[in-house]
């Protein structure tokens, strides 16, 4: 087995699938980290987005009330920190499960790798003659009749295949979802309902983007949104670090030594926590702690943080671990190896929890503050309590914050729910319930 810096007990926790948290040993802070010139592709995707705005707003009418920016509120959620925060500081959640078009943190990355791809055909084709053309063409006839020439396919547990498919599909473009058997039937019917072609594959979310990758391959009218591996999407995801650094300001939240910011962010295969993660360390360097969330039942972004520089990360299986989980949007196998290097010393820690602890979470967000998200969302609640443990504490100690616990603020990343059916959501609630009552 190759090296990992997991300590034996807790590679015999995580092997039991027993919640922990652990704690990166390459964590730097800024001082000793490098500049990265990556930071202009971060910069470079939001100005994207932000010339795109006219296109989406006359491509979706709910984009109206913000001009074609999609974006999700932060919301103080005083009631929930009482229950859930034993360390002080405020509370914050961000609503990403109500993000516009997809209704999960997909949107972002998703919707932005699709316009990077309409973008490049039509100034390739002469549609658009420079970026500072009129964006609005791309919704017109010339452009759909190019755009359906082309095939968008992705691999997905659900959320990603949501996002691409409506885009593409909203653009004119042919669209294929390759669906891990974890994906839930309403995604799929929602998508077949839009014209998507649904590719349903019985095996995990690995195979099935295997699967669409080599489709891909054969087809040269074909572009593949590849989960595993894409600058596209994990920019498309640092731009929510511009956005919420604005939120902080208009609601006057500072955030500095004295005031640490604290980030759970709920990891799959890494692209989106990942994203985020980039982008907060760019913009508030040491005073930002970033933690990735996951089931026990797949702990790969752990694996491949905790693996060596350059090794491709190891899946979960190898540890006896099945990846059955209800947090469908997290079941994942094996993490991004393109994504582990990326963020390797930038991710303060993973922890894991039981869907019983999810299902805990998702009621507390409805019965306290009546938000109502997928089981995967739930799991940034836990941060605070997860960083109040012995190695939490650990942490706390190493980074001089236990005095500052007071001035700081606490951000659990709500990633998905808001397109989820009544039904759906009412099975949900019936087994936290019981989760509660047990
Ligand atoms: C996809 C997803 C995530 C995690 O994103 P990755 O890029 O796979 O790490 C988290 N929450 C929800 C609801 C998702 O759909």
């Amino acid at each position: 087995m190759p090296h990992l810096a997991i300590s034996p007990q807790q590679q015999e926790q995580m092997k039991a699938a027993t919640p922990l948290l652990w704690l990166n040993d390459r964590y730097q802070n800024s001082e000793a980290a490098p500049a990265r010139p990556s930071t202009k592709l971060l910069y470079r995707a939001s100005a994207r987005l932000e010339r795109c705005a006219p296109l989406l707003q006359q491509l979706f009418p709910e984009l109206e009330p913000s001009q074609g920016l999609i974006e999700s509120p932060l919301l103080s959620a005083a009631a929930l920190n009482q229950q859930i925060n034993p360390l002080g500081g405020q509370l914050l959640l961000k609503a990403d499960h109500a993000l516009p078009i997809a209704g999960s943190i997909k949107a972002r990355g998703g919707i932005h790798e699709v316009l990077c791809f309409a973008e490049k055909l039509a100034l390739e084709q002469g549609l658009l003659s420079s970026i500072e053309d009129d964006y609005a063409k791309l919704a017109g006839d010339e452009a759909r009749e190019l755009f359906g020439r082309y095939t968008l396919a992705v691999g997905s547990t659900g959320n990603l295949g949501l996002s691409i498919g409506v885009t593409g599909a909203a653009l004119g473009f042919r669209t294929q979802v390759h669906m891990s058997a974890d994906a839930k039937e309403w995604k799929k019917e929602r998508l077949r309902r839009r014209g998507v072609d649904v590719v349903e594959h019985q095996a995990d979310y690995g195979v099935a983007v295997a699967a669409g990758r080599r489709n891909a391959q054969a087809d040269p009218h074909c572009y593949f949104v590849d989960d595993e591996r894409s600058p596209e999407l994990f920019f498309g995801y640092a731009t929510a670090a511009l956005r919420l650094q604005q939120q902080l300001q208009q609601q006057g939240i500072i955030v500095d030594a004295d005031h640490p910011l604290f980030v759970y962010l709920p990891s799959g295969v890494g692209g989106a926590p990942g994203g985020i993660t980039f982008g907060l360390k760019q913009l508030f360097g040491d005073h930002v702690h970033c933690f990735l969330a996951e089931p026990v039942q797949a702990p790969c972004t752990l694996l491949g943080l905790a693996g060596e520089p350059g090794s491709e990360p190891l899946p979960c299986y190898d540890f006896g671990l099945n990846v059955d989980t209800d947090a469908d949007g997290l079941a994942v196998g094996t993490a991004s190896a393109w994504v582990c290097e990326a963020i390797r010393d930038l991710c303060s820690g993973v922890y894991t929890a039981t869907d019983r602890q999810l299902y805990q979470q998702l009621y507390q967000l409805k019965s306290l503050e009546n938000i109502e998200v997928e089981p995967s969302a739930a799991i940034g609640c836990l941060g605070p309590a997860m960083l109040n443990s012995e190695s939490g504490q650990q942490y706390l100690q190493q980074h001089q914050l236990c005095g500052r616990l007071d001035q700081s603020t606490h951000i659990a990343w709500l990633t998905g729910g808001s397109l989820v059916p009544a039904q759906e959501y009412q099975r949900y609630l019936a087994q936290a319930k019981s989760c509660l009552e047990s």
